[in-house]
């Protein structure tokens, strides 16, 4: 699979834009605010929650991060004016961060402002290490100020079962997630087991430290082993909620989980973004070639 994954990613670049969307389209959401809003009814009316991400990161100038800034601010209107089941899920990257910590400062205080008036709530996500402390640092300052903010902590990092002992109480609220960025094994477990092992870890002590956790995998023997976990130990719906990639094929264990009564989300990109996004996602992590693999015979043996 190794080699699969590695001539995938040398010819996609050379394949047509439209073919490479056709690939892409299950995992995203469109690109204007109309096809978003679309998706995001259409998940609420078979009962799921949404978090909406504008694809991208990194920007270069402080013109674009504003934009994107604003942008969100206008969702954050349009949750509210089309009555979403909804919130925000932010790259910081993709407001500023590599522009200093000013820039990215400001508009996340923006951001957090947007949430309040409209009585939202903005998740932080986690990008790759060399931006892990300072998200955290950042996520510190927002909490001050609107107690409706999450972060994201990796179950990957060795890190990260320090900074949920230092960060959880009752009003963190945090995504745990595998980890997607090729990270030095210095710093990463790079086990499957052992990465398993740590999220499961992870998402008991949070709740059992009374935080509100977003179990987001598609890993379903961890979904299986904490559902029941959850209900053996009367962990109440209000302390958590599941999570899944928008066109990630789970959609039994989804409903499962609805017919349990436990809240799912569904993390939803959209925007003009995708090209470069879904490329430079396969350059980051090969495995992902498998994926699109798996969808592109599918789409043509139609099995
Ligand atoms: C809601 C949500 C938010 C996330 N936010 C972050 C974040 O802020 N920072 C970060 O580093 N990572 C984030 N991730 C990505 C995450 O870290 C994992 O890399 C990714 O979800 C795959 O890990 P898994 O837990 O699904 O387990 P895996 O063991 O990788 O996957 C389990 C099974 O699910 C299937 N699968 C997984 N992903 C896909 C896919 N994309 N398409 C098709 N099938 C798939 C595979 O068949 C696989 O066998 C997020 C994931 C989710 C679900």
């Amino acid at each position: 699979m190794k080699l699969l994954n590695k001539l995938i990613i040398t010819i996609i670049p050379f394949l047509p834009k439209s073919f490479v969307r056709l690939v892409a389209s299950p995992y995203i959401a469109g690109t204007t605010n109309d096809e978003m809003i679309d998706s995001v009814l259409k998940l609420n009316n078979q009962g799921y929650d949404v978090a909406i991400d504008i694809l991208g990161e990194h920007v270069k100038t402080e013109i674009e991060a504003e934009r994107i800034t604003n942008h969100y601010k206008e969702i954050y209107q349009l949750i509210n004016q089309n009555n979403l089941s909804a919130n925000i899920s932010i790259k910081l990257t993709h407001i500023g961060q590599d522009l200093g910590y000013d820039v990215v400062k400001k508009n996340l205080f923006e951001l957090l402002k947007a949430a309040k008036e409209t009585n939202n709530f903005l998740r932080i996500d986690m990008e790759n290490s060399p931006y892990t402390s300072e998200t955290i640092q950042l996520y510190k300052e927002c909490i001050k100020i609107y107690d409706k903010v999450g972060i994201v902590l990796q179950a990957y990092m060795l890190r990260s079962e320090n900074d949920l002992e230092i960060l959880s109480d009752e009003n963190f609220n945090v995504r745990i997630c595998k980890g997607i960025y090729v990270e030095d094994e210095s710093i990463v477990f790079k086990n499957f087991y052992k990465i398993r092992e740590n999220y499961i870890s992870l998402v008991k002590k949070g709740l059992l430290n009374n935080s509100y956790i977003a179990i987001a995998t598609h890993d379903e023997e961890i979904i299986n082993h904490l559902s029941s976990w959850i209900i053996e130990n009367n962990i109440p719906n209000s302390q958590f909620e599941f999570q899944s990639l928008h066109g990630v094929p789970i959609e039994k264990k989804l409903q499962e989980l609805l017919s349990q009564s436990f809240k799912v989300r569904i993390y939803l990109p959209f925007g003009d973004n995708w090209y470069d996004y879904s490329i430079r996602r396969l350059k980051e992590n090969p495995k992902m070639a498998g994926y699109i693999l798996k969808n592109l015979f599918k789409k043509i043996f139609r099995i």
